[in-house]
This record gives C-alpha cells, sequence and structure tokens, in this order.
C-alpha cells in the first residue's frame, strides 16, 4: 500500500515502457517537450474530456474521473468510464450515486494514430481498470482503446498477463522515482517520435559512447 503523496502518474507506466530515460525525464526531472504526437494526442484528449457526462437509458458516461490505487501507488484521469445497467448484478457491477439499479464499469481511453506493436496503451488501459476496481470494489474484464487513425474500437481483455505486467512496471517506476537516477540515452528508431528528443539530444549521447570506446580501443578501421 503507498501513501498518497508517493503516488506516480499512469502516464509514467506508459513513458517507462516506452523508454526509461523518458519517464524519468518527465517524472523525475519534470522536463516536458511537446511534439507533434503530443500535441495531437492532448488535442484529441481535450476533445473527449470538453464533453460532460451524459445518461441515456441502460448507459451513463463520465467523462475525467480522477482515478487512483494506493495498491499500485498510481493516480490519473480517465478518458471515458462507460456505465452499462445490469439487470442481473455480480462482481462487476457497482451502484451509482443518484441513479437506480446496478451499473458495470466500462473504462475507454482515446488515442491518436493507430494500434501499436508494443503493451504500452494495454498497460495503462489496464492501470485505469485496477484503480475502478479498487475506488469501485469490483472486478473489470475488459475496457477499450479507441484509435483515432483508425476511427475504431479495439478491445483489451485484462489478463493475468497484462495485470502482472502493469504491477511490475508500477514498482520499476516507483524504484526509478525513489532513486532518482535518470537512465543514460540508449538511441534507437523510437527516438524520432520521442517527445523529449530536443531535451534527451540522445544521438549526442550515442557519439559521446562510440568516442569514449575509440578512445579506449583505438580507431575503427
Ligand atoms: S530520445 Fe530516445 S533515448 Fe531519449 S528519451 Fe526519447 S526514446 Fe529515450
Amino acid at each position: 500500500m503507498y501513501k498518497e503523496d508517493d503516488y506516480i502518474m499512469i502516464s509514467a507506466l506508459q513513458h517507462f515502457l516506452f523508454c526509461p530515460r523518458q519517464c524519468a525525464l518527465i517524472h523525475l526531472e519534470q522536463e516536458w517537450s511537446e511534439n507533434y504526437l503530443t500535441t495531437s494526442g492532448n488535442l484529441l484528449h481535450k476533445k473527449v474530456n470538453e464533453g460532460a457526462s451524459e445518461s441515456r437509458k441502460n448507459i451513463h458516461i463520465a467523462r475525467s474521473l480522477r482515478l487512483f490505487s494506493s495498491e499500485l501507488g498510481i493516480s490519473g484521469i480517465s478518458d471515458v468510464v462507460e456505465f452499462y445497467r445490469k439487470n442481473d448484478p455480480d462482481e462487476s457491477c457497482c451502484r451509482l450515486e443518484n441513479k437506480e439499479g446496478w451499473w458495470q464499469p466500462y473504462p475507454v481511453e482515446y488515442k491518436r494514430g493507430k494500434t501499436k506493436n508494443d503493451e504500452t496503451d494495454e498497460v495503462q488501459l489496464c492501470a485505469q481498470a485496477i484503480c475502478l476496481e479498487e475506488m469501485l470494489k469490483v472486478k473489470i474484464k475488459s475496457g477499450s482503446l479507441y484509435y483515432g487513425s483508425e476511427n475504431r474500437r479495439h478491445e483489451v481483455i485484462f489478463t493475468q498477463e497484462l495485470r502482472y505486467l502493469t504491477k511490475m512496471t508500477s514498482e520499476k517506476v516507483h524504484t526509478l522515482i525513489n532513486i532518482k537516477l535518470t537512465p543514460k540515452a540508449e538511441y534507437s528508431k523510437k527516438c524520432m517520435a520521442c517527445s523529449m528528443y530536443g531535451v534527451c539530444i540522445p544521438e549526442k549521447d550515442h557519439k559521446k559512447d562510440i568516442g569514449y570506446l575509440k578512445l579506449i580501443y583505438g580507431e575503427d578501421d
């Protein structure tokens, strides 16, 4: 169990999986450099979050809910949590203030772009589900990632493996924050899409490393 003062942002998990140095620059050194990808991503979030919560007969849509989990020591804001009315309540259902009946929460996260080849978005959504489970005392089996470029939802099942990866990642981010040590840059293809590129300057470190190796082992042929 973590104290509230020690909570890390849910987004830190995603940043850590993308690159531990990026996570440290943003969450440890508090640097933030907006590139095109994050700016357009933020505009999409703003559009989603600007809408008020709404209710129809069997669905209630809540936007910008504050989420937290003392078990993982994380907090953040949801894009959307949909609540579906259930006539046969089970462990997946909860009560809602000023609403009759039982409701099943279903988190939805909005993303710019298209489906990725890694699990960064799935971990972020799973972290939101773990928060909702703790806050509402329910079990959540699945949620959705909506990708702007594809204009469609992609369902995510919160498997034991994904929950484990989410828990391990949050522990690693807490360790990173506690030891207060920013990892060295490791230049790779993903640096070109990194919001911290201008702050990190990975090629500088890369060149420095090559220069250092040349100094030790002599000139390359
Ligand atoms: S530029 Fe590359 S090494 Fe630097 S933080 Fe971004 S992904 Fe990591």
